[in-house]
């Protein structure tokens, strides 16, 4: 019998990672799906690469957030400050929405160990807290991923590398005294959230940095990372709202600029034998369409290099 071939690059999705939110609210939900069409009409995602996710089973979701906010989200019984703070009207639908999303982030840091590199089309919600959400973040989905492998014996070392160009506050905050989670943010020094926490390497960047100042930096740090830390696995935070034109991220990186800095990340990883798993994380560009079109080029860029 012949061999399937392997898949390129296991990717998780679930229709319900789409939620309807108000016309005038300023996430881009439709981002999601856009992708996911996007890449299958590219020919990056199979049917046969695709795991669905269920929705994340509390007793994983407690390894990193307290019993009383897990409650509140659970039953919608937030005060209305907690959910100003979150940024998206709570529910039902918004609560199954994380739960779907965290658990991706879970299957494919399982698919990552099994395969080298794996990604999930949501995730990076790096604002969230033990104890509350914030900036369209409830759940942390890097975080409860890699609690739940550590419980599991599948993991000891973990290093978290946020290109998103909000710092990873939430993330920096869970693994502040954990010597064996690495948390290295690069992000917009005046940006949101403005009371950075401490990450195990923070990097500020200045308005307006632009292509080449930002791929040195990047350059100088994995390098540096690499000499102090040997991961058994690598968590990307893979937001593209550096790129130039985003409504929040307020740098200037190029459609080229963005597919160098995946192809850096993706090569580190491979060259260093490093399982790598991918999660979106945040896009804020005119469109969704033109979001999803960004977020696209890490699968491009990891499908030209295969697998660690
Ligand atoms: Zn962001």
């Amino acid at each position: 019998m012949p061999r399937e071939p392997a898949p390129a690059m296991r990717c998780a999705y679930h229709p319900d990672y789409y939620l309807e939110l108000p016309p005038s609210h300023p996430f881009p939900m439709a981002k999601y799906p856009l992708l996911k069409a996007r890449l299958q009409a590219e020919g990056l995602l199979a049917p046969g690469d695709l795991i669905e996710p269920r929705e994340a089973d509390l007793a994983d979701l407690r390894l990193v957030h307290t019993d009383a906010y897990l409650e509140q989200l659970a039953t919608g019984s937030l005060d209305p400050a907690a959910v100003r703070r979150i940024g998206v009207p709570w529910s039902p639908a918004l609560w199954r929405r994380s739960r779907l999303a965290t658990q991706g982030t879970l299957e494919a840091a399982r698919a990552a160990l099994e395969d080298g590199l794996a990604a999930n089309l949501a995730g990076g919600t790096h604002h969230a807290f033990a104890g509350h959400g914030e900036g369209f973040c409830l759940l942390n989905d890097v975080a409860v991923a890699i609690r739940v492998l550590r419980r599991d014996g599948r993991l000891r070392r973990a290093l978290v590398v946020d290109l998103d160009v909000h710092q990873g506050n939430g993330t920096a905050a869970l693994f502040a005294d954990d010597p064996d989670v690495f948390t290295f943010s690069m992000h917009g020094e005046r940006n949101y959230p403005l009371q950075k926490m401490r990450s195990t390497l923070d990097v500020g960047l200045a308005d307006g940095l632009g292509d080449e100042a930002y791929l040195a930096l990047l350059d100088g740090h994995l390098e540096d990372i690499a000499g102090r830390f040997d991961p058994d696995l690598v968590f990307y935070l893979a937001g593209v709202d550096p790129a130039r034109g985003d409504r929040y991220g307020r740098l200037a990186l190029s459609d080229d600029g963005l597919a160098r800095r995946e192809r850096r990340v993706l090569d580190e990883c491979r060259s260093r034998g490093w399982p790598l798993v991918v999660t979106i994380a945040g896009g804020y560009a005119a469109t969704p369409e033109r979001t999803a079109e960004l977020h696209a080029i890490v699968f491009r860029e990891a499908r030209r290099l295969g697998p660690c």
